[in-house]
């Protein structure tokens, strides 16, 4: 596309007011918790059966807290706080998380079972969500509740085999491949109301292929969605992730390859991606480029990066609350108890608008990652609130493959109903609010390459 072919688009859209201030009084308007569900990660367990080469939670345990939520009090406080926090008519979301959620079963089903029946008495629709490894043997017991509850079963599967085996062993070092596979076959063949997504993290060593990998579990034909994240590998556990694939380098040096690694496998991703909506193939998509489309397709602008310290909260076995399921157990991030109400003060940094933000309130972008992951941010730069440069590469990149994926689709590809999207908690429950551009300002007739950018702009 020639650049004075994008001059044209941008003056014409300049012209017909579409170049203006929308998306910021939009989110001027809106309060911090607009644009999301009520969410709650339950987090179970402590335990977890797997010894994953780069888990942020070291084993399930965060290294920080021990035990397991209770069917009783805990089911009941958790319980308590939906009363308190939501309306009749809202959705509320149970993701359950851990360690491995699957150890404490007999948790998830009695907060499905009492949610369902305080949903019924308070007019409140519930959704549930696991986030499991799914090497546990699965009996009719687990199946029949998945089906009942329409789970959305989000199962850590990296790609192949000999990639899922060398991230993904058990505690003994054996591979987990082949038990989660034939799992999978076991939710897919139960029934169609279940929701079966792939959550693949990528790990960029030098040999690896995120499309091979791809590819390889697409073939199997049984997952809805894909979820693709790159890993954040920390210089404490960079040894054990990459081995000695990097030599001696020095981690900042490991840091850098792995960041154009990644760019690059997801730059390939974004190439093949239209090629995966093939006939015959249940695949609908990678949650989190779909998400993007639909954000610029509909003219939506986001409330946040993610909903964490706004709508989204972590109830762990210490009785914590935590706006984050990767903080738990950092006590300076603790915003409230189970019991108790949210502290205001201490969600205050959670909730800054995007506008307000350093860094960020400059970015082309801004209007659609709402910010980065905090957790992330702090890990690279010990401030929730500033960017890691390495991390909006990434975020970059996902709107690239997007407007990419627009640019090269049909007219029923970019009509497809995407608002299931936010059932699935893509992007930890990104909030998004319809800027509401589109109905006050048509788009101008002479426009002719930036239409997938109409609604990213300021
Ligand atoms: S890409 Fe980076 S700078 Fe831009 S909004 Fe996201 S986190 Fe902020
Ligand atoms: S996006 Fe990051 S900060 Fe937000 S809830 Fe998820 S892990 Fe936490």
């Amino acid at each position: 596309m020639s650049e004075v072919i994008i001059r044209d688009d941008l003056e014409a859209m300049a012209e017909s007011g579409l170049l203006s201030d929308y998306n910021r009084r939009r989110l001027t308007a809106a309060r911090p918790t607009d644009g999301a569900m009520l969410a709650l990660n339950i987090n179970l367990t402590a335990i977890c059966n797997l010894g994953c080469t780069y888990c942020f939670a070291k084993g399930g345990d965060y290294g920080r807290i021990t035990g397991k939520l209770n069917e009783g009090a805990d089911v009941e406080s958790i319980l308590q706080f939906v009363k308190q926090n939501a309306a009749r008519g809202e959705t509320v979301r149970f993701e359950f998380f851990g360690g491995e959620p699957m150890i404490n079963f007999s948790t998830i089903e009695a907060l499905c079972w009492r949610s369902e029946a305080l949903g019924a008495e308070q007019g409140i629709r519930f959704l549930y969500r696991i986030s499991t490894n799914l090497t546990m043997r699965l009996t009719e017991r687990e199946l029949e509740l998945f089906a009942r509850f329409r789970f959305t079963v989000s199962v850590s599967i990296d790609g192949s085999e000999a990639t899922h085996d060398r991230n993904r062993p058990n505690k003994a070092g054996r591979g987990s491949f082949r038990a989660i596979l034939d799992n999978c076959y076991k939710v897919r063949e139960r029934s169609d109301d279940i929701t079966l997504v792939a959550r693949m993290t990528y790990v960029p060593h030098p040999d690896s292929s995120l499309v091979a990998d791809v590819e390889a579990l697409y073939a199997f034909n049984i997952f809805d969605w894909f979820q693709i994240l790159p890993a954040t590998v920390s210089r404490e556990l960079v040894r054990t992730v990459f081995a000695d694939a990097f030599g001696d380098l020095a981690y900042s040096e490991i840091c850098r390859l792995c960041a154009d690694k990644v760019d690059s496998e997801y730059k390939l991703l974004g190439e093949i991606y239209m090629l995966l909506f093939r006939p015959g193939n249940r695949f609908r998509g990678v949650l989190e480029i779909e998400t993007v489309i639909r954000m610029l397709l509909e003219g939506e602008v986001a409330n946040g990066h993610c909903s964490g310290g706004r709508n989204y909260f972590t109830f762990s076995p210490d009785h914590s609350i935590m706006p984050c399921h990767r903080l738990v157990g950092e006590a300076e991030f603790r915003v409230g108890a189970f019991g108790g109400t949210i502290d205001g003060e201490a969600v205050a940094p959670w909730r800054l608008g995007i506008n307000d933000t350093p860094v960020c309130r400059d970015c082309a972008i801004r209007y659609i990652c709402g910010g980065g992951c905090k957790q992330e941010n702090f890990v690279a730069t010990a401030d929730i609130n500033r960017p890691d440069p390495e991390k909006c590469r990434f975020q970059f990149r996902l709107v690239h493959c997007a407007i990419q994926a627009i640019a090269e689709s049909d007219a029923a590809f970019r009509a497809r109903r995407r608002g299931v999207l936010r059932d699935l908690f893509v992007s930890c429950g990104r909030p998004t609010l319809s800027s509401g551009r589109s109905e006050e300002v048509p788009a101008p007739d002479r426009l002719t390459h930036l239409i997938p950018l109409l609604h990213a702009f300021d």
